[in-house]
């Protein structure tokens, strides 16, 4: 039974440790959405720019390149959202499938898991009794929800959420397809590649000084690190 609930417990004790402490500044939790709106616009922005100047280079109309670019737009926003759906749902059915396996065995051993949370506590440096008081309590205030965050890492409070995820990147994508779009409308008749180009350049600069300002890294170099990154490999996605 010991032995058991040890075996039982040591992979819990690291997991838990790993998942702990976010970095100071409490960024982290804007990950989710932060990387699915950086993600989707920064894409929206190359993909639907290299599309126009595609088209504008075989010598098409303004109303030609004005619709592969409505077309890129759409596509983009939708093979976003699909993708992005995709990606986490899968993450919520494996958080869903550790809740329902959680909510099992506190229903089953319900001893050996509150045993279980105390020596969570005993390997972040609590001693034993106070592990115990504190496992005690904290089971009592919410025994599921203190199950998954020290022993899981899952956050009741954010868990994924797929549908949400994919209107984000659906909706930032279209939103910055839009910038190439707006640079054509206003070229001049014979400036068309060259504008829609450093518009775009530019749009990519500010996205990347906006994405490292919201999270918390510098500006400036956050700014060149998309500007180059995409300046020279374009279709990475
Ligand atoms: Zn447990």
């Amino acid at each position: 039974m010991a032995k058991a609930l040890l075996t039982h417990s040591t992979p819990a004790v690291s997991k838990a440790t790993t998942a702990a402490a976010p970095p100071e500044g409490h960024r982290s939790g804007r990950a989710g959405w932060l990387r699915a709106a950086v993600l989707g616009s920064d894409d929206a922005i190359v993909s639907t720019a290299s599309l126009m100047i595609g088209v504008a280079a075989a010598s098409a109309s303004k109303r030609a390149i004005l619709v592969a670019g409505v077309a890129g737009l759409v596509a983009g926003s939708m093979s976003m959202a699909v993708g992005e759906y995709v990606s986490v749902s899968s993450q919520r059915d494996a958080e869903q499938a550790d809740i329902a396996l959680e909510t099992g065995e506190l229903a089953n051993q319900p001893d050996a898991e509150l045993e279980e949370l105390a020596m969570i506590y005993e390997g972040r440096g609590l001693d034993h009794d106070l592990a115990t008081q504190v496992a005690v309590q904290l089971s009592a205030h919410d025994r599921l929800g203190a199950h998954l965050q020290d022993e899981l890492g899952i956050k009741p409070s954010s868990l994924a959420r797929p549908l949400q995820a994919a209107w984000i990147s659906a909706a930032s994508f279209a939103s910055f397809a839009i910038i190439p779009l707006a640079a054509l409308l206003v070229a001049p008749a014979t400036l068309q590649i060259p504008v829609i180009a450093v518009v775009s350049l530019a749009g990519l600069a500010a996205l990347g000084a906006f994405g490292g300002h919201l999270g918390g890294a510098p500006r400036g170099r956050a700014a060149l690190r998309v500007f180059i990154d995409r300046a020279h490999n374009p279709f990475k996605s």
